[in-house]
């Protein structure tokens, strides 16, 4: 079992730090929140009082941050001066693809091994460890990251190398952002056309319109008993989220020069949707806002 420092334990971090502790391995803890540490201390973790201490000494360092600021930060402040010499460095925060190549530079020059792991499964993934994982990064860095990411997931993707776990993880949420709206703006067309929602359910999700927004995710209630729909958009996936992850894609297609207007549409309706007082609502409940 190994030492792992564990950099960002809120709400999706504290339950994988857990799945750790219960699959036996020791982990060390650090959060701006003190409230967010205790969580897991209750579960087993230890509490240091720096990232600097997560890093120390540990096997693996795992961060789950907000941003791509706080994650350069926490490694080139932090992690890189008290990482220990062969240490595997796991990022699963989901960050812009050009800070998450930079870190993994500096890394490697500092001769760490390091992994961009994003997920998609959200807290009660998190929570059941079902996670899945899209990976970027060396061969040798991955095949030493699996085992604990098996232990915080059931599905672990090589996606490539550095950065391209991060990629993955925009290209399939502009996916997601778009295909919702247009789901959406299909059951707002029915509606007017005095076509019954569960119909248009019944047709769709075995025709070619099927998708998971429609068959998993419906945004209307009814059709699907666990979709956020039925809890009054209760999230699930935050508007907020789609913005964030909406936003990164943009980014990178405006740096890396891919045209995107559907993704450029989608981002700025969901920024709408927000800034109507949405950002806490599950991002299906665009729907409301599209009607
Ligand atoms: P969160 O705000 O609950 O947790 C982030 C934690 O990082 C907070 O507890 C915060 O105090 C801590 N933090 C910030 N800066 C820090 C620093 N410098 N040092 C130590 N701790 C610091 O957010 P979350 O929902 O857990 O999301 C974390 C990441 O996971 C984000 O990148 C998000 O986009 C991604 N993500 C979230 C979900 C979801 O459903 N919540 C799903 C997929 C991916």
């Amino acid at each position: 079992m190994s030492v792992v420092g564990f950099i960002g334990v809120g709400n999706m971090g504290g339950p994988m730090a857990v799945n750790l502790i219960k699959a036996g391995h020791s982990v060390k803890a650090f959060d701006l929140s003190s409230a967010a540490v205790e969580k897991v201390v209750e579960q087993g973790a230890t509490a240091v009082g720096s990232a600097a201490e997560a890093a120390f000494d540990s096997d693996v360092v795992i961060t789950m941050l907000p941003a791509g600021t706080h994650v350069r930060s926490v490694y080139e402040n932090e992690v890189f001066g008290h990482g220990r010499e062969g240490a595997l460095f796991i990022d699963c925060s989901t960050i812009d693809v050009e800070t998450s190549r930079d870190v993994h530079a500096s890394a490697e020059e500092k001769g760490f091994l390091m992994v961009d792991a994003p997920v998609s499964g959200g807290i009660m993934g998190a929570a059941a460890g079902t996670l899945t994982f899209m990976c970027g990064g060396s061969d040798a860095a991955f095949d030493l990251a699996k085992p604990f990411l098996d232990q915080m997931g059931s599905t672990i993707v090589h996606t490539g190398g550095p950065g391209n776990g991060q990629a993955a993880k925009i290209c399939n949420n502009m996916m997601l952002g778009i295909q919702m709206i247009s789901v959406c703006e299909a059951f707002n067309l029915a509606e007017k056309l005095g076509l019954d929602a569960q119909k248009l359910f019944d047709v769709s999700s075995t025709a070619s319109g099927q998708c998971w927004s429609l068959t998993t995710y419906c945004p209307v209630p009814g059709p699907v008993e666990t979709s956020p729909a039925n809890r009054d958009y209760t999230p699930g996936f935050s508007a907020a989220m789609m913005v964030k992850d909406l936003n990164l894609a943009q980014g990178a297609a405006h740096s890396f020069g891919a045209n995107t207007p559907m993704g450029e549409k989608a981002a700025a309706l969901y920024e709408d949707f927000c800034k109507s007082g949405s950002e806490g609502v599950d991002f299906s409940g665009i729907i409301k806002m599209l009607k």
